[in-house]
């Protein structure tokens, strides 16, 4: 008889964006006439730039060809890639580039990292939080039960981020040995000052413990004293993993290019207190479990570090912060409670009169005829706050907002 992995079974239903899905259905239905603007989803709307796309169909000729023919690639990327990576986004951090590893995406990367750890690891996240973290270590059964009451797994470690904390997580009261952060963060769109992240990295260092850093959103980042990378922080070489990829950066969501950073400094242990270093078990399970991303996916990515790529790339982003800036401050002046949207394509809004995430998305649905995202779907913080998406068009960003101030909250 084959039995399954019954951790699965521990997972909560995600009814989020299907019931977000479903509702704008449903009123779109009794509503034909009203244009509803969309800004929940996370995914981008600008084409990939024209430096790239000429990279592609060039890298695809060369497949066309016996002499430039390319077959299976090194598992961890190409090292054109690996050395533009390391040259362009760890430009004296000391990252070598056998310590960068090139995958189809950023979930795959959090999701899968969990393999190389022991089940009785105790896990930190922040809540709201991306749920990739929280639902990969259900799964691979380090959550203990789920508790409906409180919204939260009696084994996993909250670290809340609200407007009370400033959206500054507090290090874990309890000892952890994972930590997850995302900054700039999704939902919130909010991020950590250097001095914040290295609270993180003493933490990590004095309990020898793990920091599992997703730099998803690096290229939003404007303000100083914001660090764009984990390992601009002292020590952080040693118990640091980042996350990044080309999916928000280079509008890459269908493309799908990332990697990840496991220096070589960075150790485990195992039960009787060996130091194991984690770039080998990373690599190990990379090499058995992965044949690399595709040779014209890598030349892309390459491309995007191009001086045209780079130009035409940093175009698009600045569409994208100027939807945040519209949504932003159209929002203040509506009178809205705002956070994020500074270092980050997400916007992240207090709900009038303690209205809960739900009931604002319906009002909006129906009032304003906009949808976003309830913050309550991110984790039982995230109750009483609202996400909105810059990545819409500058035209539905403008029309959304006026839209909103029309109406009396
Ligand atoms: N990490 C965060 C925080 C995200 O919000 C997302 C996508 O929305 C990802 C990772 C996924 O990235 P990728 O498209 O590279 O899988």
């Amino acid at each position: 008889m084959i039995h399954i992995n019954e951790n699965f079974l521990n997972l909560q239903d995600s009814y989020l964006f299907s019931t977000v899905a479903k509702k704008v259905a449903e009123f779109q239905k009794n509503n034909p006439d009203k244009k509803v603007i969309k800004l929940g989803i996370g995914d981008v709307t600008k084409p990939i730039v024209p430096a790239v796309i000429e990279a592609m169909h060039k890298a695809t000729d060369e497949l066309a060809n016996a002499e430039t023919f390319r077959g299976y690639g090194p598992e961890q990327g190409y090292d054109f890639l690996k050395n533009a990576i390391v040259e362009n986004d760890f430009k004296n951090l000391g990252i070598e580039p056998d310590e960068i590893f090139v995958s189809d995406g950023a979930k795959c990367d959090c999701g899968n990292i969990v393999d190389i750890f022991a089940q009785n690891n105790k896990v930190a996240i922040t809540d709201p939080v991306y749920p990739v973290y929280l639902d990969t270590n259900v799964m691979s059964g380090r959550s203990g039960s789920y508790n409906e009451k409180n919204q939260m797994y009696e084994n996993i470690v909250y670290m809340p981020v609200n407007k009370e904390n400033h959206f500054v997580p507090e290090l874990p009261k309890t000892k952890v040995d994972i930590i997850y952060l995302c900054f700039p963060n999704n939902p919130t769109g909010t991020v950590l000052k250097k001095e914040e992240l290295q609270k993180f990295v003493n933490y990590a260092k004095e309990n020898k413990a793990i920091i599992l850093f997703d730099a998803a959103y690096e290229v939003f980042i404007t303000e100083d004293n914001v660090p764009h990378s984990i390992y601009e922080i002292d020590g952080a070489k040693e118990v640091a993993i980042e996350f990044r990829s080309f999916s928000k950066t280079a509008g890459f969501t269908g493309v799908r290019c990332a990697y990840s950073v496991v220096p070589k400094t960075v150790y485990g242990y195992t039960a009787s207190g060996e130091k194991i270093s984690l770039n080998k078990l990373w690599n190990r399970r990379t090499t058995t479990k992965f044949n690399g991303v595709s040779y014209v996916v890598q030349r892309a990515a390459e491309a995007t570090y191009s001086q045209e790529g780079r130009k035409q790339i940093l175009e698009n982003i600045r569409y994208y912060q100027e939807n945040a800036k519209i949504i932003k401050n159209g929002l203040i002046e509506a009178g809205f409670e705002v956070y994020g949207g500074v270092n980050s394509p997400y916007i992240w809004l207090k709900t009038p009169h303690h209205m809960k995430s739900w009931e604002f998305f319906d009002e909006l649905l129906e009032k304003a005829n906009v949808v976003g995202t309830p913050g309550s779907g991110f984790g039982p913080s995230g109750e009483g706050y609202f996400r909105l998406t810059a990545f819409g068009t500058q035209e539905n960003s403008i029309e959304a907002i006026k839209r909103i101030k029309e109406i009396k909250w």
